[in-house]
């Protein structure tokens, strides 16, 4: 397939030649095995991969946290035969409870479980970027650690959740990763917000190219699409991402709920009292007065999506939100 990119910047067309010349380079005989999340990054390397014409598929791992319109643009993948779906055999709102802690940036555990299954044995590559990580290493990291345990066996656990995932900055353009047994090339490692942003919105019509959808949500203020609720993002995003798909707040709720039913099955110390508990800490909201306006939003949104429900089109939201069913 020929695509025909638009450029405003010199500097942008850079980007491109070199990111194309690095997939060329590493091309493996068998072909690339393309780590698909269905955000701005991947979508970029996607149009990289066909610009380069190398051999390649999409593997989306399957979150089942993400928002409705990323398993849109993947099922509009998987019917061309591009995207392959990978399951984890797990969920989000099971490992919460069997991990008897919440994710956290510090224990990333549902990176290692959810997402990156797929692709032993393979040459990856991925939408991963520094720039990512540097706006997120400005963050302040508050940590409040009720059930991290200081012994070295748990110290070794936590530096292996944390290796190997998502926008680290200590990640390169080539790597292999012996525990997982994958090389993995990261061709826009470079690439600035301001790369990525200008590619996008000057390419639109390559997705239409495509047969996928443009996600919506980045015209709407969101500079990222992913896991919902994802605690490496802000507070603030977590929270504005809450206000537009409520029932994976609720899902949360209820999965921190049996959380703390099996920590105290379990005989471990628990200050929590229920979901909500958590949940503050969870968003790292101090003050309660603020956290129970946060959730009053919350919770009346996703009524009102609710009793909206049985009479819209969107089926995926319709399905999640009618398999919800806690109190609230
Ligand atoms: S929620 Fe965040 S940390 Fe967890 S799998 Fe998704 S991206 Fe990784």
């Amino acid at each position: 397939m020929q695509l025909k990119i638009d450029f405003e910047t010199n500097s942008i067309k850079e980007m491109v030649d070199i990111s194309i010349q690095r997939i060329q380079q590493f091309e493996p005989p068998e072909g690339y095995y393309v780590a698909f999340s269905g955000g701005k990054d991947s979508i970029i390397l996607l149009i990289l991969m066909i610009m380069s014409d190398v051999k390649f598929h999409l593997y989306h791992a399957l979150t089942g946290i993400d928002p409705p319109v990323i398993k849109k643009i993947v099922d509009q993948l998987v019917k061309q035969d591009l995207c392959t779906i990978v399951k984890s055999g797990t969920t989000m709102w099971k490992l919460i409870p069997k991990k008897k802690m919440p994710p956290s940036r510090m224990v990333r555990y549902c990176c290692e479980e959810l997402k990156e299954a797929g692709g032993k044995g393979r040459f990856v590559t991925t939408g991963v970027r520094h720039a990512e990580s540097s706006k997120r290493s400005k963050r302040t990291l508050v940590e409040y650690d009720s059930y991290g345990s200081q012994s070295k066996k748990a110290k070794k656990e936590r530096r292996k959740f944390n290796l190997m995932n998502d926008n680290d900055n200590k990640r390169r353009m080539i790597e292999h990763c012996q525990i997982k047994g994958k090389n993995i090339l990261n061709p826009i490692i470079d690439w600035s917000d301001n790369d990525v942003w200008e590619f996008i919105h000057k390419n639109k019509n390559l997705l239409e190219a495509l047969g996928i959808e443009y996600p919506y949500l980045y015209d709407h203020g969101w500079d990222r699409i992913g896991c919902l609720g994802c605690p490496l993002a802000k507070s603030s995003t977590r929270i504005k991402e809450f206000l537009e798909f409520p029932v994976y707040y609720i899902n949360y709720l209820k999965s921190f709920d049996r959380m703390i039913e099996v920590r105290l099955d379990n005989d471990m110390d628990t200050e929590w009292e229920n979901g909500e508990q958590v949940m503050q800490w969870w968003l790292e909201i101090k003050n309660k007065k603020e956290f129970t306006e946060v959730d009053r939003m919350i919770k009346q949104k996703y009524l009102e999506q609710k009793e909206k429900a049985y009479g819209n089109n969107n089926k995926i939201m319709d399905h999640v939100i009618k398999n919800c069913n806690r109190k609230i």
